[in-house]
């Protein structure tokens, strides 16, 4: 099906599971956790196995098997393996890839928890771990410098939504002879796509619009050129394997992936747009609207700009919070990419663990909330924010 069918398409029927038995025509739930094995069976213990049979659901499992299926077509890849959580398929990654004395390269400006892998986990390991300036791109390619193993990128990045400019930096780092990985999931494979732009591996946190529904963890790692058996092995002595039954949510959720970002995109730019306009708002990150600073970067990378934006309050941290807890149709949480709008505060969530004054260097600033906009009536959220930010001076 690669190459020949839209998105909406391959949303739909890739990975499909056709149950010979009954004929289901919806991927069965494998809610098994071993699969019959007889004495003198000779398959091997490599998890799918050629007939399309299984041993145990640490190695692989049929449902967890349709949705990696579903996830390698939607990225444009040939194999995607699938975790329990994003940061499982992150650290399992790293991981496989990475050995002491190894360089890995990343940005200033990516997800805490994968910040936190690099910056104590990976260092502990010996591994020499750089953060390189995100939206700077000829200082991000000074850093990888002959010897560098892996590069890390996320774009669109969170809370800022700064853009990396992906292909000048695999062609620079494939130069140097690194690999590079990125880390999808604000963009999802329907607003971008960079195995075709050269990465070596994409990685999407499947809790987010993968899912879509804000019910379960989930974590993909995807390659086109790359051999993932490595990565394959690495999950099984981890242990971070995906279990069926979120498996069949995510891959019952995908159906309505390209579908759901089309309301995605569309509410998140005329949400930015009426922030951008509001006498309460100071300020807007969202890289669809022409006075972000990387637009044109993001028209060239990005068929779509996404759910996620991040506004400043007038006022400073009281206000903001104000503004926050007046919120009823948006709801204060963390986590992004469900069909409902969440709002968070990255001062008090993403970015608590971060000194002001690092906070202050990365633009982050005090009155900052960030938004995950939903597949809502963009009217009634328009309605909900403005009375929140009315009473919030
Ligand atoms: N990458 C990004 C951009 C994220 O926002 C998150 C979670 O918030 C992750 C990775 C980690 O995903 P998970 O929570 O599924 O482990």
């Amino acid at each position: 099906m690669k190459g020949s069918k839209g998105r909406s398409t391959i949303s739909v029927h890739a990975g499909e599971h056709l149950d010979k038995a009954t004929g289901a025509v919806n991927t069965p739930i494998y809610q098994s956790s071993t699969f019959f094995f007889p004495t003198g069976d000779r398959r091997t213990w490599d998890g799918e196995v050629p007939d399309g049979s299984f041993i145990y659901t640490r190695y692989g499992n049929p449902t967890v098997a349709a949705a990696e299926r579903k996830i390698a077509e939607l990225e444009s890849g040939k194999r995607c393996l699938l975790f329990a959580t994003g940061m499982a398929a992150t650290s399992t990654a790293l991981l496989t890839f990475l050995r002491s004395g190894d360089r890995l390269v990343s940005q200033e400006d990516i997800y805490g928890g994968s910040y936190n892998l690099m910056r104590y986990h990976l260092t502990s390991l010996g591994i020499d771990v750089q953060f390189a300036p995100t939206a700077d791109t000829g200082a991000f390619i000074e850093a990888i410098v002959p010897g560098t193993k892996v590069v890390w990128l996320e774009s669109p990045t969170n809370p800022l939504l700064k853009l990396v400019d992906y292909p000048e930096i695999i062609k620079a780092a494939h130069e140097q002879g690194a690999m590079v990985f990125i880390d999808n999931t604000f963009a999802t494979p329907i607003n971008q796509r960079p195995l075709e732009k050269g990465a070596d591996l994409v990685m999407e946190s499947g809790t987010k619009y993968l899912g879509g529904h804000s019910d379960l963890l989930a974590g993909a790692v995807i390659t086109d050129g790359l051999d993932l058996e490595p990565v394959a092995r690495k999950r099984i002595v981890l242990g971070g394997a995906m279990d069926p039954l979120p498996a069949f949510l995510l891959e019952r959720g995908m159906k309505t992936l390209a579908l759901r970002m089309r309301c995605h995109n569309q509410n998140g730019m005329a949400i930015a747009e009426y922030l951008e306009d509001h006498p309460r708002v100071d300020g807007v990150h969202y890289p669809g609207l022409e006075s972000h600073p990387q637009h044109s970067l993001a028209t060239r990378l990005m068929s779509g700009f996404g759910g996620m934006l991040s506004f400043e309050v007038k006022g400073g941290r009281r206000e903001a919070e104000r503004a926050m807890a007046s919120m009823k149709l948006v709801k204060m949480a963390t986590s992004l990419g469900g069909v409902e709008s969440l709002v968070s505060m990255p001062l008090n969530s993403s970015h608590a663990a971060l000194p002001p004054e690092e906070r202050a260097r990365l633009g982050i600033r005090d009155p900052l909330l960030r938004l995950s906009v939903g597949i809502e009536d963009v009217e009634d959220l328009k309605e909900d924010l403005d009375q929140a930010l009315r009473s919030s001076a």
